[in-house]
């Protein structure tokens, strides 16, 4: 089956090919910035990008896959203005410009394993990258296109009339029109810094010394140096969230093709927006919605993973407290059945291969479809609910998408499992004589010992096969 993916650039859905003779996808994601914890719309970023990641595999590619870490340079405007997002941090939480890197980049990892996304190939911090975008940095100066003025160098978009390919616009309107102020330094508006000298925070700790002075560098050049040291001269995808579309993706071209002077990325993939409804969701306002937040109202991660993956990525996606319980309620409901079917396959061997195969065809036709996930889960409710279908086939299909949609089926239903192993002994001994009961077809003792379970606080729900599910009031 081929793989079609919407690229960006040339604003179409397109097949999908590698372009290195080895056949092997490289794919590069802008990773976090970690100046504070990633909140639930970076997260659905990273989701996205992750059943890219497996669904790039599932269609029989080889795949290498690299993400930064922003842990230097990134400034609360992307158009080089603005304060030090890690400085303002680290004097905020009183710890220094490193350990407040290293304490958000765990709690992201923790959080990405949480919602079951695989850790890329190669994770790259830019901190430890600093000699390679030296040096990336004195090329682009070499083939003409930085210049040094007042301290800092510059990348001159003038020098590149690709200025502008992915979003469409030319350099006059890609002005970064939020500027809080003018860089007077700058050639052209949509110039940017390449390396900074002269620096506008005089408590700047990072810095390094270089052939244009001891400074630190811009945040674009990282993702160019690092996508090329580990990824080399001809990337097949990069992604990232839309709001790096019209500045920082722009430049990682400019830059790029400046430093090579051929095409270098050849499909751009970006995930539309989580939105709240009423305010936009901010890392640098502080006023957003963590992983941790929704874990400590009860929800599993698995529900706003499925709650993301009911939206298309190139959709916007309104974020509510309603919305995320229709999907914690459609998770549990799927884990219920997940159960019964896993059950029943044990004495039900498979009968509907047929079945099985023609839904897994409609399945991956529409991931391989530009990962068309609301059209995918309605393939899986309709497995769910197929009278024709042995449950032995439902579970075997479960279990074959769920290593693509990464809903953590198997994984919850152990959990489930293994917390009513600490039912008490006396409560199971309950369980175990309704259960012969019920075997006996005592119905009027089967209620009885239901009712005095009640009362010692454990409710009983009957499942197929005489099997209970036993959960605390
Ligand atoms: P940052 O850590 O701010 O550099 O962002 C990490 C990733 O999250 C980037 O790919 C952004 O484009 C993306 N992103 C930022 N805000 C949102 C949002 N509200 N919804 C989805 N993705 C986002
Ligand atoms: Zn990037």
């Amino acid at each position: 089956m081929t793989l079609r993916l919407y690229n960006t650039l040339t604003r179409s859905v397109e097949e999908f090919k590698p372009s290195n003779p080895d056949n092997v996808v490289r794919m590069y994601c802008c990773g976090p910035t970690v100046y504070n914890y990633a909140h639930i719309g970076n997260l659905r970023t990273y989701v996205f990008e992750d059943l890219l990641r497996k669904t790039i595999k599932r269609a029989g590619f080889s795949l290498k896959h690299a993400m930064n870490i922003t842990d230097v340079g990134h400034l609360t405007s992307d158009a080089d203005d603005g304060d030090d997002k890690m400085l303002l941090a680290a004097e905020k939480e009183k710890l220094s410009v490193l350990e407040i890197a290293r304490k958000y980049e765990d709690t992201f990892f923790k959080h990405t394993a949480a919602l079951n996304i695989e850790r890329p190939d190669i994770v790259c911090r830019a901190t430890e990258h600093v000699e390679d975008m030296i040096k990336f940095v004195k090329k682009l100066e070499d083939n003409g296109y930085a210049y040094v003025s007042n301290g800092n160098v510059y990348y001159d978009t003038a020098k590149f009339p690709r200025y502008g390919c992915l979003s469409g616009q030319n350099r006059e309107e890609l002005k970064h029109g939020s500027r809080v102020e003018q860089d007077t330094n700058k050639r052209n508006p949509s110039d940017f810094v390449l390396w900074f000298t002269v620096s506008k925070f005089k408590d700047q700790i990072l810095q390094w010394d270089s052939p244009w002075g001891r400074g630190y560098p811009g945040w674009h050049i990282e993702c160019s140096t690092m996508a090329m040291k580990y990824l080399g001269e001809r990337l097949d995808i990069h992604c990232g969230g839309v709001d790096h579309i019209a500045v920082h993706h722009e430049n990682e071209i400019a830059q790029s093709e400046g430093y090579l002077g051929h095409k270098w990325c050849s499909c751009w993939m970006h995930g539309e927006f989580l939105q709240m409804k009423d305010q936009k969701m901010s890392k640098s306002k502080g006023n957003f919605i963590t992983l941790d937040t929704l874990v400590e109202k009860g929800y599993l991660p698995e529900h706003y993973r499925y709650l993301c993956l009911t939206s298309h990525y190139r959709s916007s996606l309104v974020f509510s407290y309603d919305n995320l319980d229709a999907a914690a309620n459609a998770y549990r409901n799927l884990l219920g059945k997940y159960k019964e079917f896993g059950q029943a396959a044990t004495e039900n061997n498979s009968r509907s291969e047929n079945l099985y195969q023609d839904y897994l065809r409609q399945f991956d036709g529409f991931m391989f479809d530009d990962l068309k996930t609301p059209q995918a889960l309605a393939v899986l409710w309709a497995v769910v609910k197929d009278k024709e279908m042995a449950a032995a086939d439902k579970y075997k299909f479960l279990n074959n998408i769920d290593v693509l949609l990464g809903l953590g089926l198997a994984k919850n239903l152990a959990a489930e499992t293994s917390t009513s192993a600490e039912i008490p002994a006396d409560i199971m001994a309950l369980v175990e004589e309704r259960k012969q009961a019920r075997i006996n077809k005592n119905w009027a003792k089967s209620d009885e010992l239901r009712d005095l379970l009640a009362s010692k606080g454990f409710i009983v729900k009957d499942l197929p096969k005489n099997e209970v599910e036993i959960s605390i009031a």
